[in-house]
């Protein structure tokens, strides 16, 4: 090794000392005779001095150092001066007198700035990721990301779980996305599937008797890309046999706690509560409800069944729902603000937005004139209204309804800054229903994914009420965005037929997609369940950052495409040829 230390440990108690570093010239200054350089590695800064009285000839060579040179520098540890220490770097109390300089790489001026944080196009940043991946802030999440993955492995490990690989070059498993094809040269015509999840071999691996089995998996979804998707991302994926629900809940919920004490030092709070599917879409109109604060939605149907107004009432007549929220300290919106609320209530198909404000002398609405003034006071009183606050209303289908109301949750918290920052909320959703109806395709598709088992109690009622079988399914939410989910799986192969069935995938087509399941569910297969666990958004949460594409090294933009590489890229008519593959474009 040519190198004594990383340049970010070097402290006093090294004062004296002869070192060698190796890293890349962050900043140069001339002062006089002396150059100053700073220079970085992974572990930090450290300051290095080229003076002509240590060694003329380095102090010459120094001249040319650039930002981003590669060099090795040989010299000596000396304390700083009085009065030069500088208190923001770990090394600032020393800094090296040079006296030998060795330059490995010489560098291009950058088209962006490595140091600071200058706000740079994301286009650039990922075009040149390996100068980006300089950047302190980056190389911090990528070794957090690594002590999240090594956390996780460890706590599975020593809790008998077995870390097996399963295929990437597969079958389509539906998690309810499209698939990457990979055609087959050595079969003519038929492809492989990139597989959207390891589903359906970790559930091979329970009827192989693994018992416990985990994977850090690359997952592959060919969705448009919509707000922080990437086409392949990773998971953190088990199953395990012989279980129920709430084995795999505390079991994630102790791993919850290591990874986020190991990797951030954060205290989780356990065990975490719980809430059926049903509550969740009734308090707070999603399945995911940040519950770091209140605001809930408000039934008020039966207060307003009897009132002279038409919209509300002719809601509930098409079976819909009336429902509101209270926006604490808004009774002072203006038409405008009203206006805009209003917009927005439209962009997730509502008709409308009906409000009240509540002030101390009394409720201004427009809708007052269908309202008796006790009416009036009830629907306040139900939503908790008090003076100064606004009330909203949706008045439509059931759906359209939660989707307006906890929209409008989450925006207005945002805006009247309700949600507290440094506060993890963890919550396990369950029960979901487990068919939803596909109005498009006239068909029943599986909410979560086709292998999911349904609650005992409910198994009868598939045929006859299918929206109201509920699902051993559940998800894990951390403040208001899902980070897994899983389920208790079908084990028996005939139930595994009639869920199919119930799908609307005959005999036919559920052997040709998934006979070596169906197969498989012959040769003893024990009960068993798993989930998966997102975990490029568990560590953009463990580190703070918006976006999954800042906690992975290489991501894809919204387009799918890899600017560093330039991927998906044209092939050669040769190459097509070898896949028996003709364009049509
Ligand atoms: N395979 C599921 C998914 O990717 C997770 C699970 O059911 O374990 O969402």
């Amino acid at each position: 090794m040519r190198r004594t230390h990383y340049c970010g440990e070097l402290r006093r108690g090294h004062a004296g000392a002869r070192v060698t570093l190796c890293g890349w010239v962050h900043r140069r200054r001339d002062h006089g005779g002396l150059i100053f350089i700073d220079l970085r590695d992974r572990e930090g800064l450290i300051q290095v001095v080229f003076n002509p009285a240590v060694d003329t000839q380095t102090h010459a060579l120094a001249h040319d150092l650039r930002s981003e040179y590669v060099i090795e520098v040989s010299g000596t540890v000396a304390a700083r001066p009085e009065g030069t220490v500088n208190p923001n770097l770990p090394t600032g109390e020393v800094e090296v007198a040079a006296s030998a300089l060795t330059v490995l790489s010489e560098a291009e001026t950058p088209p962006f700035e490595v140091e600071g944080e200058a706000e740079v196009g994301e286009a650039l940043r990922l075009k040149y990721r390996y100068l980006d991946l300089r950047r302190p802030s980056l190389q911090r999440i990528l070794r957090l990301r690594h002590v999240a993955a090594q956390s996780i492995r460890g706590f599975l490990n020593a809790r008998g779980f077995i870390e097996v690989e399963t295929p990437m070059l597969t079958k389509s498993t539906p998690e309810g996305a499209r698939d990457y094809l990979v055609p087959s040269r050595v079969n003519p015509g038929v492809f492989y599937a990139l597989p959207q999840s390891p589903q359906l071999f970790k559930q091979i691996l329970m009827v192989a008797g693994i018992d416990r089995y985990y994977q850090i998996a690359r997952c592959f979804r060919d969705e448009d890309l919509r707000a922080d998707r990437q086409p392949e991302f990773t998971q953190i994926d088990l199953e395990m046999s012989f279980v129920d629900r709430e084995d795999i809940w505390s079991l994630m919920e102790e791993m919850l706690v290591a990874v986020f004490r190991e990797a951030s030092g954060i205290t989780v709070a356990t065990p975490c509560p719980r809430m059926s599917y049903a509550e969740a879409m009734a308090r707070f109109g999603t399945d995911k409800p940040d519950t770091r604060f209140g605001m809930e939605l408000a039934d008020v149907g039966p207060l307003v069944r009897g009132a002279g107004f038409k919209v509300f009432a002719q809601a509930l007549e098409q079976g819909g729902e009336v429902k509101g929220i209270c926006a604490p300290g808004m009774a002072g919106a203006s038409r405008k603000e009203l206006d805009d609320l209003t917009e927005f209530a439209k962009g997730f198909g509502a008709k409308g937005l009906a409000w009240m404000k509540v002030a101390a002398e009394g409720i201004d609405t427009p809708i007052t004139k269908f309202f008796k003034p006790e009416e009036a006071s009830a629907i306040v009183h139900a939503m908790g209204g008090k003076s100064g606050d606004l009330l909203l209303f949706v008045a439509d289908k059931s759906p359209i309804v939660a989707e307006t109301l906890g929209r409008l949750r989450l925006h207005l918290a945002g805006k009247l800054r309700l949600i507290p920052e440094v506060r993890y909320d963890f919550l396990w959703v369950t029960d979901f229903p487990l068919l939803e109806y596909d109005e498009a395709e006239k068909r029943y598709t599986a909410m979560h994914h086709p292998f999911t088992a349904a609650m005992d109690e409910d198994i009868p009622l598939l045929e006859s009420s299918p929206l109201k079988v509920r699902a051993k399914a559940y998800d894990i939410v951390l403040n208001g965005t899902e980070i897994g989910g899983g389920s208790i799986r079908i084990h028996r192969q005939d139930l595994q037929e009639r869920m199919f069935e119930r799908l609307g995938i005959g005999p036919e087509e559920a052997k040709a997609k998934f006979g070596f399941l169906l197969e498989a569910l012959q040769y003893g297969a024990p009960p068993h369940g798993g989930i998966a666990l997102g975990f490029d958004r568990l560590v953009a949460i463990l580190v703070g950052v918006e976006s999954i594409r800042d906690v992975i090294a290489f991501p894809k933009t919204q387009k799918a495409v890899c600017p560093l590489t330039d991927a998906p890229s044209p092939v050669t008519r040769d190459q097509l040829k070898e896949l028996h593959i003709k364009m049509d474009l």
